[in-house]
């Protein structure tokens, strides 16, 4: 199908539980193979499945050039709290802050059935979070303080300084620059 369109605030499938996937079946692959051509075409962080009208547990975030597909995720762990400024694709011209957990285990299945299990912290921590509230009705506004109005090109400012940290994290991770905390 490829890219979809994306549920907006007010529609009542975003406050929907989602349900467990059974099988891995094609149409599940394809839904997958979409959720990811969204969020590129969007370039957004993460995507949840409600939020292109699927009532099933699916999230796609992808992060500092990794792809978490999650099917049926499941945080098993949780450690501290930070607070992370938030936007969604459902909830457009809005940010706010948010406090969750500073670092979770994950386990969800990955498009083979195979279950893994990884770990995030920071802002992929938060990422993961937020996507996992859609599958249970959630939206960020509903946790967040702080919501404020913003405007696209806010946003397009908000990517940019996305883009610049991933790029500063990359360095970090080879030991180019000193961590900040
Ligand atoms: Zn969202």
């Amino acid at each position: 199908m490829g890219i979809r369109l994306i549920r907006k605030e007010g529609d009542d499938i975003l406050r929907k539980k989602c349900k467990n996937v059974k099988v891995i079946t094609p149409a599940i692959v394809e839904l997958l193979d979409d959720m990811r051509q969204t969020l590129k075409e969007l370039d957004a962080v993460g995507i949840a499945a409600p939020q292109i009208g699927t009532l099933k547990r699916i999230a796609v975030v992808e992060f500092e050039e990794d792809l978490y597909e999650m099917i049926n995720p499941e945080i098993v762990e949780t450690d501290g709290s930070h607070v992370c400024n938030e936007a969604c694709l459902s909830v457009p011209g809005r940010c706010g802050d948010v406090e969750r957990p500073y670092e979770i285990v994950i386990k969800a299945l990955n498009r083979e059935g195979e279950e893994y299990t990884f770990d995030a912290d920071d802002f992929l921590a938060s990422a993961i979070c937020h996507e996992l509230d859609h599958l249970d009705g959630v939206l960020f506004t509903d946790k967040a303080t702080n919501i404020q109005m913003i405007n696209e090109e806010q946003m397009r400012a908000r990517k940019r300084a996305r883009k610049k940290r991933m790029q500063e994290r990359k360095l970090q991770k080879r030991g180019m620059v000193p961590r900040r905390r």
